[in-house]
């Protein structure tokens, strides 16, 4: 085969996900696809996988994806006539403590909202599929009938002849050793064999990602972790029967699959050991790390409990394998946004034969449409931001979720390693008043204030958490007095120059040609009308907007902005989230306090609602903007890093005899559930359009400037809404509600919740929804139904309403 000049698209790395890409690209007619990999096929990660195959994640489109995989694996020895090796033997979950079994039935709950038959077992139960174990500590089991194993090697082969079969080319013995990139574009890939221009290319090289990344100038934060696992002989007197279910036991840290008669048998020990922390050794092909059995031996112990049978088998290999994982336990999938059309598929988990079939097609099309086929945001390239370029912190946290596989994922659970590495300006004089921060993005955000002799630390459980009564304080003092929340990781963006507005105009699609002074709510579209990005917008001069979005989102909206601001325009975009600080002074004596401390007029016809302006406040200069994210009278007030703490004392003593205290982000998402206002990433999607989310007012259909999503808007407006996001409240306080739970209309599953908690001013839990029918959902069909949510496999009557549950008119009454 000649070595080619050029190509359309490049795939570096030959493993499962780059022939999985290879082979759902050429399915999908793309031409002039090459694969370059440095060894041969399989020689990475994927050659000494383990094989298991399970579905379930807390996404619904990342377990979409992961079905694509089985009925791939199914089907795809019929297209290319080789065997993939997949047994669909299904998949047994242990319970071993209360709170276990509570999990377990969450997801069990979880699998049947997104139409996936899991099932619950008694221990008894449980052993009669799994005869080997000891049951004496089962509380129960999940069984997934559709679950499985396959051999990875098989499947990777497979894939490759799929994909050669429709054209695509493969390179093996093919290095690459730089990437060029020309205007923010990729041009072009360096190889040991010669230079291949190009159109796009596809970095799924697996631990080998992060240093392909950096040829382009893409961070692939991830980190190559040692995993090992067991293959016993085959199990005597009795051979292990080949129609064995895989076994997950968390509580053990442990998971077993047969294999020819024996057990595979692996885990996640608490104390993982990080590989190749100074890169990768050279040509590290069909390679294996040393046999650890120091390291080893605390899961071997777990596991001689649960299969007493152990201890009498005789052990063929220990594999010790490096794989790649990532800060939070999720792949990495998309199109980078440093470098236009340079895509990454990597990081896999340990998951990545199980999801190897489905992100490679999802892989495929983002590639070839430019945009994700569906939401897949917990997986997207974009959640990541600078601090995720620091190695030290990348692998700190990555160990931390290795450690923490199958450990219980308690509810607000947060992350304890590698902080704090981004702090605001108040960040020592709030935990000195008892914060208790959290971490987003890199950032300490405070959750909530300890009260005197009470320890800032959440406590966790499946129950109400240590914090639950102190948050209804901060709560309530929201409502009835003032309170400052410290928002200052805000992302923080300007756009300026003479064609700010027309630019701004074709992404939001709200009206954002408005006055100086003027603060819009909007969201950013794709072509499909789907929600990218949920903002508030000011207008800060003629040439001039301040753009402001969630803690989370700043990677991810900066990126959609700079790639969907027109062409040719007199506009610049800046990230200026670290040199601002944002307090926001919240609650019905915020005017008092503030007019204390300004000689702004703050009244409501001087400084209306939805709108900012720049005010004095202890001699420096505040952007203050007059908008709420809990249904209360209150200025969010922006200003260079520098002022924030005099700003902030000012305020504390201005408030001192009006009731002012400090609040965090807990209190902050039950005060938005009671007024109904969403979130971008759970209850706002780019899957979501305005319509279905309650959104219709801020878009300006009524005008006739065009913007990004109009044409889809339009043909949508007409038709009748498939899908519609409601509320949901629950009365008994014994009830919790976290945001997954299924929704039931006259018994029969319509969709799940995506945020759930309490509401302490109205005093029961709130879930909101997508409630999907295909023949229409209007405001009559969802009053004429009975409504139930299951939560923990237990459905609970609802009550359903199609408005804020929290009237504004009583925060105008305050104001
Ligand atoms: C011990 C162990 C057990 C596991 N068990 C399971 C399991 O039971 N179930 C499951 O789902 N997953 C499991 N996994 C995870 C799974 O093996 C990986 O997630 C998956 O193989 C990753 O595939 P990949 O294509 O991303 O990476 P890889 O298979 O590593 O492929 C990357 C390829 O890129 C090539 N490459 C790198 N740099 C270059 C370059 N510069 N130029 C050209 N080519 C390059 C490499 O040679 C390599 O072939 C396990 C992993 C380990 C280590």
């Amino acid at each position: 085969m000649t070595f080619p000049t050029q190509a359309e698209i490049i795939i570096i790395g030959g493993g499962i996900i780059g022939c999985s890409t290879a082979y759902h690209l050429a399915k999908e007619g793309a031409k002039d696809v090459i694969v370059l990999e440095g060894g041969q096929l399989t020689n990475g990660s994927t050659w000494h996988a383990a094989g298991l195959v399970g579905q379930l994640r807390s996404s619904a489109n990342i377990t979409q994806l992961l079905k694509n995989s089985v009925e791939l694996y199914k089907n795809l020895e019929a297209d290319t006539g080789l065997a993939t090796g997949w047994k669909m033997n299904g998949g047994l979950r242990l319970a071993c403590n209360k709170d276990r079994w509570i999990e377990v039935k969450r997801q069990a709950t979880t699998a049947h909202s997104f139409g996936m038959p899991m099932e619950l077992l008694s221990a008894k139960e449980a052993q009669d599929l799994w005869p080997l174990m000891d049951v004496s500590d089962v509380v129960g089991a999940a069984f997934m009938p559709t679950d499985g194993q396959a051999n990875p090697s098989d499947i990777t082969q497979s894939l490759a002849k799929g994909a050669r079969m429709r054209g695509v080319k493969f390179h093996e013995q093919t290095q690459v050793t730089g990437i060029s990139v020309k205007n923010g574009r990729v041009v072009g890939v360096e190889t040991t064999k010669g230079f291949i221009s190009c159109e796009k290319v596809v970095n799924c090289c697996g631990q080998w990602a992060k240093e392909v990344g950096r040829m382009a100038g893409v961070n692939v934060p991830l980190q190559p972790v040692e995993h090992q696992y067991m293959i016993t002989e085959p199990l005597t007197p009795n051979a292990v029967p080949g129609d064995l279910p895989t076994l997950r036991d968390p509580d053990r840290l442990i998971y077993f699959k047969e294999e020819v008669g024996g057990l595979v048998m692996g885990g996640y020990e608490p104390n993982p050991i990080a590989w190749a922390r100074k890169g990768i050794p050279k040509n590290f092909y069909f390679s294996l790390l040393n046999e650890n059995w120091d390291h080893f031996e605390q899961l071997m112990e777990q596991a001689l409990i649960r299969v007493p049978a152990l201890e009498t088998a005789g052990v063929r290999t220990l594999t010790n394998g490096p794989e790649s994982f990532t800060p939070d336990g999720n792949f990495i999938l998309g199109e980078a946004p440093e470098v236009k059309n340079f895509f990454v598929g990597a990081g896999f988990n340990a998951f990545g034969i199980a999801s190897g079939g489905g992100a490679g097609k999802a892989l495929a099309e983002w590639v070839l449409a430019g945009e994700p086929p569906m939401d897949l945001w917990p997986v997207d390239i974009r959640r990541f931001s600078q601090v995720h370029h620091d190695d030290e912190f990348v692998c700190q946290r990555t160990l931390e979720a290795y450690g923490k596989h199958y450990t219980m994922s308690w509810p607000h659970e947060e992350h304890a390693s590698g902080r704090p590495i981004l702090t605001s300006l108040l960040y020592q004089t709030l935990k000195d008043q008892g914060a208790c921060f959290g971490s987003k993005n890199g950032w300490e955000r405070p959750n909530w204030f300890a009260p005197e002799g009470m320890e800032p630390k959440d406590v966790y459980s499946y129950g109400r958490q240590n914090w639950f009564d102190v948050v209804g304080g901060e709560h309530r003092a929201a409502r009835e007095s003032a309170v400052v929340f410290d928002q200052s990781s805000f992302a923080k963006f300007v756009v300026k120059g003479a064609d700010a507005e027309k630019a701004l105009s074709w992404v939001c699609a709200n009206d954002v040609a408005k006055p100086v002074g003027s603060l819009i709510y909007t969201q950013l579209l794709n072509d499909k009308g789907g929600i990218e990005c949920d903002v508030t917008v000011g207008r800060v001069a003629d040439d001039e907007y301040y753009i402001v979005s969630g803690t989370g989102f700043r990677t991810h909206d900066f990126s959609w902005l700079e790639r969907n601001l027109p062409q040719g325009l007199d506009v610049q975009l800046i990230d200026i989230t670290e040199d601002w600080t944002t307090l926001s002074l919240m609650g019905p004596n915020a005017r008092s306090i503030l007019s204390k401390i300004t000689d702004a007029d703050l009244s409501n016809d001087a400084f209306p609602f939805g709108s900012l302006q720049s005010i004095t406040i202890a001699g420096h200069d505040v952007r203050a903007l007059r908008v709420t994210f809990i249904g209360e009278l209150g200025w969010e007030l922006h200003m260079p890093r520098a002022a924030g703490a005099n700003v902030y004392q000012a305020m504390m003593a201005a408030g001192s005899d009006l009731g002012i205290r400090n609040a965090g982000y807990r209190a902050i998402d039950s005060l938005r559930l009671e007024k109904g206002y969403r979130v971008w990433s759970s209850d706002l999607t780019p899957d979501h359009t305005p319509f279905e989310a309650g959104l219709g007012w801020a878009v300006k259909l009524n005008s006739s400037m065009a913007f990004k999503g109009r044409e889809a808007l339009e043909k949508l407006k007409p038709q009748a809404l498939k899908k519609r996001l409601v509320c949901f409240t629950i009365k008994d306080p014994a009830v919790i509600l976290m945001g997954r739970e299924s929704i039931y209309r006259n018994g029969q599953l319509v969709g799940y919740l995506s945020s759930g908690g309490w509401g302490y001013t109205i005093e029961a839990n709130i879930g909101y929804g997508y409630v999907r029918n295909a023949q229409g959902v209007d405001v009559d069909y969802l009053k004429a139904g009975q409504y139930e949510l299951e939560i923990a496999c237990e459905r609970v009557a609802c009550e359903i309403h199609l408005g804020p549950l929290y009237d504004p008119s009583m925060a105008r009454v305050k104001a």
